[in-house]
């Protein structure tokens, strides 16, 4: 019966014996930022280091963005890694377009970040001339550790986004109230 149950102390966040409360958009942001599914979309050396990240000493799996996806639909974080030429440009665009909200974007060293060592007339430099970036991992390549605190990084923004979408009035309002930009 119940009263064979002893209470401890609730922890925090607890008001009551199997009760507590908490708000809708918490819930929605945490459930989101541990289960992001990431497109990989490798151009060069970069990607080496991502394959690295996934395999079982890094265990990307830890932070629940295991399950790769290929298909744009059916992801949430475009991962960019490696040099993106102004012909690949449109189509890197593209496949940002077919992705839906809730989406969002790392750009994986220096190349996808700035265009890198590929200062030259053929070399995108910084694939946010094209589309929006949320998370800029440094490195030329960056360590797995990196690209794994890219992803972290990023939990931690999609945590305190909203049920709201993107470019909403009541989206910009709650980016406010967390003094992000
Ligand atoms: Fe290769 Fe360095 Fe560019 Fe990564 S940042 S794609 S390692 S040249």
């Amino acid at each position: 019966s119940n009263k064979d149950i002893k209470m401890t102390a609730p922890p925090e966040g607890y008001t009551g014996e199997g009760f507590f409360a908490t708000k809708l958009s918490d819930i929605v942001g945490l459930a989101r930022a541990n289960s992001m599914w990431p497109l990989p979309f490798a151009t060069s050396c970069c990607g080496i280091e991502f394959m690295a990240t996934m395999a079982a000493t890094y265990d990307i799996a830890r932070f629940g963005s295991e399950r790769m996806s290929f298909s744009p639909r059916q992801a949430d974080v475009l991962l960019v890694m490696g040099t993106i030429a102004k012909k690949m440009a449109p189509i890197l665009r593209q496949v940002y377009e077919q992705m839906s909200e809730p989406r969002w974007v790392i750009a994986v060293g220096a190349c996808a970040s700035t265009g890198g060592v590929f200062d030259t007339y053929s070399v995108l430099q910084g694939i946010d001339k094209v589309i929006p970036v949320d998370v800029y991992v440094p490195g030329c390549p960056p360590r797995p550790e990196q690209i794994l605190d890219g992803i972290l990084q990023l939990q931690e923004i999609v945590k305190k986004e909203s049920v709201y979408r993107r470019g909403s009035e009541e989206y910009q309002k709650l980016l406010n109230s967390y003094n992000i930009k």
